[in-house]
């Protein structure tokens, strides 16, 4: 913590304003240094587990310690649990960006600290954000029936995982006529049945049992050989449970699957979804950010037909974790299915009728001011740049995928979708989790994995703010250097 060596902040106990600066000071240098010199460390080399526990005292200090004392722990204790996620050579997972403008809007909700579960407990909290998830409905060429100006509207949520569950507990009760919600699913006359692809996250199935559904009626539909829904599986599917009594509700189609960036055909399932009276989500959450570019809209194609959207700025857009926005076409609906109103939450800007309450639009009561760190992002980077950051990280993936395409020892599992690139090498899966853990070992790089049709693939997911493409030519020659060695 360079900046508190100097001048270090000895008062113990609860700080005051000016002890407040001095150490905000400190740790805003301590992260833009961090930052500064990421590429410099090894991305994710990780401790034997419990050594960080171990370097921590037994009990919590029963006197208050000094902050300089606390923020030097960050290097001593923090530090060398770290996976670098923010390095330019994440190629992990799927990326979770953190630009300074997030970390700064993050900082302000944090130093407001107000609670926006009504609009009446900061006006400002629920205001900014409808506004702001606008201007994204525009941003992203989405329908005008998420508008808030429309019967529909968006809303943000902590991450896609509780986006789909509130979606899919919204649809439960538009099936039932919202009898489960007045008696549980004992009061839905039929059995109510979800369907999603083999290939969709799993927070659909953590979804389905939280929501009472029961893993038994998620339906599983297979995917293709690109890894998108099998729409005529579904139709049947669904046919079939209806042919049982059973009562479909929901579909959760995915754009830009987890594993391999399946595109699930979004339009056909819509069709199957209206003529048999289901819900359709769509589970955007790596991909969504594309469409900023008119390329790329893609990716939205059905999105006039869907009940409900999202997608995670936290993931490709530069907003840091957590940051998911969902939008749904009947606002009424959803809140209906959710909304608890105790006498303690009346006031008289709701009765009237003109606010959003965002408390009935997601699962916990209280809520944070999310929707700072989104504009402070979309406002700073401006769309244009935000949609430069996109092109860039297509093209650099497209470019990794021809030079694997050229490579006599490996191939590419599915042409690549935007900026992921699935590989395999030819020798077969012991071969390809060599050059994972080669890869990987490097420092340089972090490569993450999933399996496809039965088969090991390395991910190659290049999204990371940090990345250029002097990252990815690094890459792109330890990877097909490796793949060559014996
Ligand atoms: N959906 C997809 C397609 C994902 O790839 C992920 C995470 O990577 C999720 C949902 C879950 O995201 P969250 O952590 O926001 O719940």
């Amino acid at each position: 913590m360079t900046a508190t060596k100097a001048h270090p902040i000895t008062q113990h106990g609860p700080l005051d304003a000016d002890g407040f600066r001095r150490a905000g000071h400190a740790l805003v240098d301590w992260i833009a240094d961090y930052r500064e010199h990421l590429a410099q460390r090894h991305v994710a080399h990780l401790p034997a587990p419990g050594a960080i526990r171990a370097m921590l005292p037994a009990q919590a200090p029963e006197h208050g310690e000094a902050i300089h004392d606390i923020l030097a722990d960050l290097d001593r204790v923090v530090m060398p649990g770290i996976v670098h996620w923010q390095h330019p050579g994440w190629f992990a997972y799927f990326p979770a960006n953190s630009s300074y403008e997030s970390i700064l809007g993050e900082l302000a909700s944090a130093g407001l600290g107000v609670q926006g579960m009504l609009w009446s407990t900061s006006p400002a909290c629920t205001e900014v954000e409808t506004h702001v998830l606008d201007w994204l409905v525009h941003a992203l060429g989405l329908p005008d029936r998420f508008l808030s100006t429309s019967a529909g509207g968006g809303v943000l949520q902590d991450t896609a995982s509780s986006a789909v569950l509130v979606a899919l507990v919204a649809a439960r009760e538009r099936a039932t006529g919202f009898a489960s919600d007045a008696h549980g699913l004992a009061g839905a006359a039929r059995t109510v049945t979800c369907y999603t692809s083999d290939q969709a996250h799993s927070s659909i199935e953590k979804a389905a049992r939280l929501a009472g559904i029961g893993k038994e009626f998620l339906r599983l539909i297979p995917a293709d050989a690109t890894g998108a829904m099998r729409v005529d599986l579904l139709e049947s599917e669904i046919t079939r449970d209806r042919a049982l009594g059973h009562l479909p509700a929901f579909v959760s189609a995915t754009v830009g699957t987890t594993g391999v960036y399946g595109i699930d055909p979004v339009e056909e399932i819509a069709r199957v979804c209206r003529a048999h009276g289901v819900w359709l989500h769509v589970d955007a959450a790596m991909s969504g950010t594309a469409a900023l570019c008119e390329e790329f809209r893609f990716v939205n194609a059905g999105a006039a037909h869907a009940d409900s959207w999202c997608f995670n700025p936290h993931k490709w857009m530069p907003v840091n974790f957590d940051c998911d926005v969902l939008w749904v076409a009947d606002r009424a609906g959803l809140v209906r299915a959710l909304s608890v109103l105790p006498e303690y939450l009346r006031n008289s800007a709701t009765e009237s009728g003109r606010v959003i309450d965002y408390r009935d639009w997601q699962i916990p009561l209280g809520r944070r001011f999310r929707a700072l760190k989104l504009w402070f992002v979309l406002r700073s980077f401006g769309l244009g740049g935000l949609r430069a950051l996109v092109r860039g990280h297509v093209e650099m993936a497209q470019d990794l995928a021809e030079r694997v395409r050229a490579h006599p020892a490996l191939e590419l599992v599915v042409e690549p979708q935007l900026n992921l690139v699935c590989i395999a090498h030819r020798d077969g899966d012991d071969a390809t989790q060599r050059l994972i853990d080669r890869v990987n070992h490097d420092g340089r790089f972090f490569v993450s994995h999933c399996r496809f049709h039965g088969r090991l693939v390395l991910r190659v997911s290049i999204g990371a703010l940090a990345t250029t493409r002097a990252h990815v030519a690094a890459f792109t020659e330890l990877l097909l250097s490796e793949a060559a060695a014996p």
